[in-house]
């Protein structure tokens, strides 16, 4: 059976503001979409942070049987640089600065977007579609929501039309604001723009002769609004109604608020069940801005190369650090913090590699299953990986009482322990042993087989093969491989 079935999950839903039994449109299936991001720059830790939540959701779904089609896009076109729907390309313009290609802008940042989500272990989602490879569907979407009414045509681009929408439906909804308030704080004056008001936002905007990025369409060659990819992508992958949209808490408005519009405008159906945002991170209690040097990299985590670092972190350690705070959570990063999640860290570590070689006894002093379901009890409550952690930590402190002779175990807890240790810190927390202790074994063992390479090569040399095989052999058996070559025995690991 599969364990979705045995646990009830729990979930916070930002437009109810409620946590809500989390229940998908189809038994045992779940499509999930995140906004990825915009690529015109390396990727700052606070969107890993975001990447991070949503891999810890998406890695505890899969652990408990569902299966998950995870879609998370790319934005390769129509971000404009102040959000609103005026103001150049982000990437035609870092494209110009840097007298490259759009198109190379793109391939860089995106490859450096996979490589640093790869270093925190975040597992790959199932589709990552581009806004430009969605080009010819986008233009369809806009054709229907005129269609219905819901957006105009000037001077080559096309608005939605927030008012009219607002109608009949909530515009506002999910960020909570009213349509009243959007007007009354408005200081867009209208003779700057096409728009009829300016709460609407921008579906299609014609390109200006200078602008690279341009496609044809029924209205004028330019390109889509940041808005509407997400709207086209999650119906063409996860069907006009799904379960899950995510993303940081910045893209609640206007992004999310337009998604639900463009939705409802083009379908007539609400397009998503839950809404789920992440929370951001700060840098010594402060916003992270380039501007004012209070910003990290997360390849100057690892590497220490930065002010507020007195050295580097794994990738696993700063990953372990973010979990230990809810997503929904701010969460401020510090070089003291991340110091105390390491140790924290490798006793997690240790205690795992104990909890197989724990000496059994006829009775446990510790109840191995109730402590297994507050593991699931913790993730079932909204993804509580704070609570999820301390919870493991009762299982290592534990781990050290059997090792001292202070508490007992029995085999069969011995064994359950162990596997809901594995399962939760690495299947569902998603972190890696990088602890000096498991380098120190792997120098041990790559030093002990060097020995043997060692050792056979001389009962070769004395035409002792039996023992030369044996060694080949037995070391195979134990899935070491030796292979003999001009430059001397190199051995490899299996999986
Ligand atoms: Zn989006």
């Amino acid at each position: 059976m599969a364990l979705y079935k045995e646990q009830s999950l729990k979930l916070y839903n930002s437009i109810s503001r409620e946590k809500e039994i989390f229940k998908p449109i189809n038994e045992g299936h779940i499509g999930m979409y995140v906004c990825g991001p915009t690529v015109y720059s390396n990727v700052h830790l606070g969107n890993c942070r975001t990447f991070i939540s949503f891999d810890l959701i998406f890695r505890y779904f899969k652990h408990l049987g569902y299966k998950i089609r995870y879609v998370r896009n790319i934005t390769d076109a129509g971000h404009l640089e102040n959000d609103a729907d005026s103001g150049e390309d982000r990437i035609a313009k870092k494209a110009r600065l840097e007298q490259i290609e759009p198109m190379e802008v793109v391939q860089r940042y995106t490859v450096d977007f996979h490589n640093t989500l790869q270093k925190f272990n975040n597992l790959p989602p199932s589709i990552e579609p581009t806004a430009t490879g969605h080009i010819v569907e986008q233009i369809e979407t806009i054709k229907t929501i005129i269609d219905k009414g819901f957006a105009y045509e000037v001077n080559g681009s096309v608005y939605f039309d927030v008012l009219k929408f607002n109608k009949d439906h909530d515009y506002g909804k999910l960020s909570g604001r009213s349509i009243e308030d959007m007007i009354a704080n408005t200081r867009e004056l209208a003779a700057q723009s096409d728009k009829k008001n300016p709460q609407d936002f921008a579906l299609w905007k014609k390109a200006e002769p200078q602008h690279i990025m341009r496609w044809p369409s029924p209205w004028s060659d330019g390109f889509p609004g940041w808005h509407l990819e997400c709207t086209v992508m999650s119906t063409k992958y996860l069907g006009e109604q799904f379960d899950i949209h995510g993303g940081g808490m910045d893209l609640k408005f206007p992004h999310h608020e337009c998604e639900i519009a463009q939705g409802e405008a083009s379908t007539g159906k609400n397009p998503v069940n839950y809404w789920m945002h992440a929370n951001m991170l700060t840098l010594n209690g402060q916003k992270m801005a380039k501007s004012t040097g209070n910003n990290i990299l997360p390849n100057e985590i690892f590497s220490g190369e930065n002010d507020n670092l007195s050295k580097g972190f794994s990738p696993s350690v700063a990953r372990f650090f973010m979990l230990q705070a809810n997503y929904r959570s701010i969460l401020d990063f510090s070089n003291t913090a991340l110091l105390a999640s390491e140790k924290g860290f490798n006793r997690l570590m240790d205690a795992y590699r104990n909890s197989s070689l724990l000496p059994v006894s006829e009775s446990s002093t510790f109840s191995v299953k109730e402590w297994k379901q507050r593991c699931y009890d913790a993730m079932n409550d909204d993804f509580n990986s704070p609570i999820l952690i301390a919870t493991l930590f009762e299982a290592v402190k534990f781990i050290v009482g059997v090792k001292e002779g202070n508490e007992k175990i029995t085999a069969e807890d011995k064994e359950l322990l162990h596997t809901t240790m594995h399962d939760f810190i690495f299947d569902v927390l998603g972190l890696l042993d990088t602890t000096v202790a498991n380098q120190d074994n792997s120098e041990k063992l790559s030093g002990t087989v060097e020995l043997l390479i060692k050792l056979r090569a001389e009962a070769r040399n004395n035409k002792d093969f039996a023992t030369s095989d044996q060694i080949r052999d037995q070391l195979l058996a134990l899935g070491i491989q030796l292979k003999d070559g001009k430059e001397g025995t190199v051995f490899t690991l299996e999986d």
